[in-house]
């Protein structure tokens, strides 16, 4: 392997100082002040070594060391810093840990012989692991809130679009967004292991940011003679941001979209456990013209008067009911009861998880409006969603 040291530091005189040593080792030597560059030059240039400085004005070396391991980094990493033999230490924990190959402490002010000391000392082969064979043992339990922050980061998302059908007619009468974290070694993950975990850590924001652009993209590149109508997920938190209806309805203005043709969904239980932010925020989206949804409808136990306070304009009844219907006379007069409902309450009634001929009946025989579910088609990637059309 070449022998290739990346530093970061961001006091260059120290980082020059290094380098003229390490270039006498034999090494290939490239210096970074600041951390995006220094990540864009660790994917680039696969360096064998690296050097982090524990205290920089941009991102902590901590930070640097957590982003290192959520990018499965195989260098030999070098800490090194002013602040004290603890605060080393710890590094080192942290490193370690993380499951990086830690090569050594380089306390400063340091002496050109200690730095030459570790970059010579052949690396200790039992903790050796191979890029490939930390990919290798990469499992779901690594999904950390740094990974998923660093993923959100480089959008590695797709949206994929499930259809709805107008029960009437059978005709098309929209689709609902369903992201996917496209994980390089993990593949597909689903949403169930990811959104709480974005919504625990903050995350969720800059996710839903990322859905709503993507999803509203898509939809203003529909053919002009397809009129469909895009579902969108809403987060608990966003019953927190004052600002989305505004930002939402300036998104759908500039690729000149109705808001009449996006439709929110928030949860039933978020909506009963927030009553009063769900007031504020649907009412805003629905004075600028978007379509709300109550969804997993039948789990949240609103009670009629909640129900009619929200302003949703439809009502979709939860899969887990749905799909049961056939079989169980309970689930069918849960269904039934919500369809009821939703009818008496002027709202558009959805249900979801139809997933046989049977189901699609019952719900007909209930004067439900619109089904969706794996019977029609499973959620799909966009261009396969583009040219989708119904075939029932
Ligand atoms: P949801 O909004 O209730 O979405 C419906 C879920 O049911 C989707 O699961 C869909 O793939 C699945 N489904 C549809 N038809 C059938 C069927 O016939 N049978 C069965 N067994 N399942 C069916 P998915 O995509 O795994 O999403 C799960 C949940 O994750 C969603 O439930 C939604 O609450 C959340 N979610 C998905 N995308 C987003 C998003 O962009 N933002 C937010 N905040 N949440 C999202
Ligand atoms: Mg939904
Ligand atoms: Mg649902």
């Amino acid at each position: 392997m070449s022998k290739r040291l990346l530093i970061l530091d961001d006091e260059s005189a120290v980082a020059q100082t290094m380098e003229v040593v390490a270039r006498r080792s034999g090494f290939d030597v490239r210096c970074c002040v600041d951390p995006a560059v220094f990540f864009v030059e660790l994917e680039r240039w696969q360096p064998s070594h690296v050097v982090v400085d524990l205290v920089m004005p941009k991102m902590d070396g901590i930070e640097v060391i957590r982003l290192l391991a959520s990018r499965g980094c195989a260098a030999w990493l070098i800490v090194t810093s002013g602040m004290g033999a603890k605060i080393l230490e710890s590094a080192r924990r942290v490193a370690t840990q993380r499951g990086l190959n830690f090569l050594g402490l380089l306390p400063k002010p340091f002496t050109p012989k200690a730095l030459r000391e570790l970059l010579d000392c052949p690396p200790p082969q039992d903790s050796l692991h191979s890029q490939q064979s930390m990919w290798a043992a990469y499992t779901e339990d690594d999904i950390t809130p740094e990974v998923l922050e660093q993923a959100i980061a480089c959008e590695q998302f797709e949206l994929h679009y499930q259809p709805r059908l107008q029960l009437s007619s059978g005709r098309l009468a929209g689709f609902e967004a369903l992201v996917r974290w496209e994980h390089p070694d993990l593949g597909t993950i689903r949403p169930s292991r990811f959104i709480p975990m974005a919504e625990a850590c903050g995350l969720i924001g800059a996710l839903s940011d990322w859905v709503f652009r993507t999803g509203l993209r898509w939809l203003a590149g529909q053919p002009a003679s397809r009129e469909v109508s895009l579902s969108l997920n809403l987060s608990p938190s966003a019953l927190q941001d004052l600002a989305l209806a505004d930002a939402l309805s300036a998104q759908c203005a500039q690729l000149g979209l109705a808001t009449q043709r996006v439709t929110l969904e928030l949860t039933e239980s978020s909506a009963v456990r927030n009553f009063g932010d769900a007031l504020d925020i649907l009412t805003r989206l629905r004075i600028k013209g978007f379509h709300l949804s109550i969804d997993d409808f039948g789990t949240g136990y609103a009670s009629m008067t909640q129900l009619s306070r929200l302003p949703f304009t439809e009502l979709k009844v939860d899969k887990s009911f749905v799909m049961s219907m056939v079989g169980s006379s309970e689930s069918r007069d849960i269904v039934a009861a919500s369809l009821d409902l939703g009818q008496k309450l002027g709202l558009t009634t959805v249900a979801e998880g139809v997933e046989n001929t049977g189901t699609l009946q019952l719900l007909k025989a209930l004067g439900c409006d619109q089904v969706q579910g794996y019977l029609l088609a499973r959620p799909m990637p966009a261009d396969a969603a583009r040219d989708w059309t119904p075939s029932l």
